[in-house]
């Protein structure tokens, strides 16, 4: 039988969950947006490291992370609720204790130097595959790693790189010539450069130079010519991440539309009185969720060890394409207010933007579904095979 409730245990941690992010997090809210406008980054690591010592406190530490490694391990479903709750607000705050799952793929050297480390906090990591001329198309990546005695010589050029700037080290993918692509981690004093690339939204992602870097063969992650399959596992396994996020989001914003709509006055009437005002919040309602069972299921698949390759795509599309309908909705019914720097509505406008971009742009969803369709990889009709 198909179950959609959540057993007491799992209700409790949401619920406390829930109420972490009501008291400690959104509080900080104003002073977030304070911070960005001045050019500041939110909060600082500092504060959000405090933040996460204080979630370690109510148990929630390495939600994902295997319990040999001093997490939770709550499992894949569990994991994308505990983010449909951090995405109900804009700071930058996740729990503590987790680590890029393809470090999991290191050697137990590379795993006590890296993982571990990561873990704890007192590393940061971060994955650079794009490059200025192979993004969607990341297997034409032209980074070259030229082994040279017991080193790897790296030169290229990565963009739009995830906390580039914060890293001190980076899994980077590189051509080695006659192998493919590969992964190596190296750390930033190897000799890696970063640049900050100013971007519409919070998230500031570098660009990376690597001149002539060397990196001893030992941290070459996984096998060598194998590094594209590496990338694309730990893409694939958080991209239901992805929506779960924008689940959060929508429902937030969402709340803000119906409070305004029901004390807004135009016209001799609350505008919640309005058709034209109804139909953009049940919409809003029946996308979310949509987006909230297609992530699920994907969550579920990941759970059962079931592929969950093709249910994540059609979760990420959908919640992306979700997220920017409801924002944009949301910001209407808010009028001129809306789009003021009064409100955060057009903070998470041009934050939630970026959904249908990273990880995997709305048209490479599509192709992926459509691809899966018409060469039988995947049959219409099936429900949990
Ligand atoms: C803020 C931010 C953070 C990011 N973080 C990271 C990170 O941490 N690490 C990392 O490696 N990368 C990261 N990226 C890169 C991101 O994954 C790429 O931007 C994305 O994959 C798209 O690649 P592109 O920008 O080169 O666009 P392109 O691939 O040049 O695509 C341009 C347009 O063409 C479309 N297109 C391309 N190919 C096809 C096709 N075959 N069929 C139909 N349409 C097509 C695309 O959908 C898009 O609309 C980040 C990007 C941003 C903006």
């Amino acid at each position: 039988m198909v179950d959609f409730s959540l057993s007491d245990e799992e209700r409790q941690i949401r619920d406390t969950v829930r109420s972490f992010i009501q008291k400690e997090v959104m509080p900080l809210e104003p002073e977030v947006l304070r911070n960005e406008r001045a050019g500041r980054p939110g909060l600082d690591l500092d504060a959000i490291t405090e933040l996460q010592l204080k979630a370690k406190k109510a148990g929630f530490w390495g939600i994902n992370t295997p319990e040999e490694y001093g997490g939770m391990n709550a499992g894949a479903v569990m994991a994308a609720i505990i983010v449909m709750e951090t995405g109900r607000t804009f700071v930058p705050f996740s729990f503590g204790g987790s680590a890029d799952n393809i470090l999991y793929a290191g050697t137990d050297e590379q795993k006590r130097r890296y993982l571990i480390p990561t873990i704890e906090g007192a590393r940061r990591s971060c994955f650079a595959i794009t490059e200025p001329g192979a993004g969607s198309d990341a297997r034409n990546i032209t980074s070259r790693a030229v082994k040279d005695g017991g080193d790897y010589v790296i030169n290229g050029e990565k963009t739009f790189i995830t906390g580039g700037n914060e890293a001190d080290f980076v899994m980077v993918f590189a051509v080695v010539p006659d192998a493919g692509v590969t992964c190596f981690l190296a750390d930033r004093d190897m000799g890696w450069k970063s640049e900050p690339i100013p971007t519409m939204g919070q998230w500031g992602p570098a660009a990376l130079v690597f001149e002539d870097v060397r990196v001893p063969e030992e941290n070459v992650l996984g096998e060598v010519g194998k590094g594209f399959e590496l990338a694309m596992t730990w893409i694939r396994n958080g991209r239901f991440m992805i929506p779960a996020r924008a689940i959060g989001s929508a429902e937030r914003l969402l709340q803000m539309a119906i409070d305004y709509a029901n004390i807004r006055q135009s016209m001799g009437h609350v505008i919640a009185d309005y058709q034209a005002i109804q139909w953009q919040i049940a919409d809003s309602q029946v996308e979310i969720e949509a987006t909230k069972w297609l992530t699920l299921y994907a969550a579920w698949r990941a759970q059962q060890g079931l592929d969950a390759r093709h249910a994540s795509s059609i979760a990420k599309l959908n919640g992306a394409i979700m997220a920017n309908q409801v924002v944009d909705r949301v910001l209407q019914i808010h009028g001129g207010m809306g789009y003021t720097k009064e409100l955060p509505i057009e903070r998470w406008y041009r934050e939630l933007r970026l959904l249908r971009i990273f990880e995997g742009t709305d048209e490479i969803q599509r192709r992926t579904i459509a691809r899966n369709l018409l060469k039988g990889h995947v049959k219409l009709g099936g429900i949990g095979e």
